[in-house]
């Protein structure tokens, strides 16, 4: 399949995402069985899985959005830009689980996660569709993963490859030159 000026092949079925966001949804709804969570979605990336997990949650929640950017074409940048669609202090007193589509460096994650700190949160907790386990560098540990996957570029069901391919079901990942 090619995307722009690249060539992809299938990695994960639609049906396997459906299968392990139901998963995921279940063990979520469990945690947060006797609290409301604050689920924190930051876009672009994570809005179908949003979109899909809420769809299988069990527990009370409340969910915002917000905006956050380091990736520049397959490359993450080092530089994270964040926007906030809501007033911050909402997160003050909450337990939180921040939902991501894909988790590499973590270099996104440690920002959003100094921001949140300062509004004195309850807890954080982080769940992730993907997780590039070999890429992250953080000690804080994503409590609720998808899929591992290898340190290659991926898109589909919301990521991109600079803005295309968000819109496939089934995701897809870098086919290496022969
Ligand atoms: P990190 O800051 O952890 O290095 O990267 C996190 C963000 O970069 C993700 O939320 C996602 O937006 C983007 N990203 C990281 N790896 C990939 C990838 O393989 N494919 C796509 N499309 N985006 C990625
Ligand atoms: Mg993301």
């Amino acid at each position: 399949m090619k995307l722009l000026d690249k060539e992809f092949e299938k990695y994960i079925s639609e049906l396997e995402i459906a299968e392990r966001v139901s998963e995921l949804a279940e063990e979520i709804s469990e945690n947060y069985a006797n609290d409301e969570v604050l689920i924190l979605s930051v876009l672009n990336g994570a809005f179908i899985f949003t979109a899909d997990l809420i769809r299988n949650l069990q527990c009370d929640y409340q969910l915002v959005f917000v905006f956050a950017n380091s990736y520049d074409g397959m490359e993450s940048s080092g530089e994270v830009k964040t926007c906030y669609t809501f007033g911050r202090k909402l997160l003050q007193g909450k337990r939180v689980l921040i939902l991501e589509d894909i988790i590499d460096t973590g270099n996104t994650l440690k920002y959003l996660l100094s921001e949140i700190h300062q509004q004195k949160p309850q807890g954080i907790e982080i769940a992730s569709l993907l997780l590039k386990p070999d890429a992250y560098k953080l000690d804080k540990k994503i409590r609720f993963v998808g899929f591992n996957i290898p340190n290659d570029f991926v898109v589909g069901y919301g990521m991109d490859y600079n803005e295309s391919g968000r819109n496939l079901k089934d995701i897809y990942i870098l086919k290496h030159q022969k």
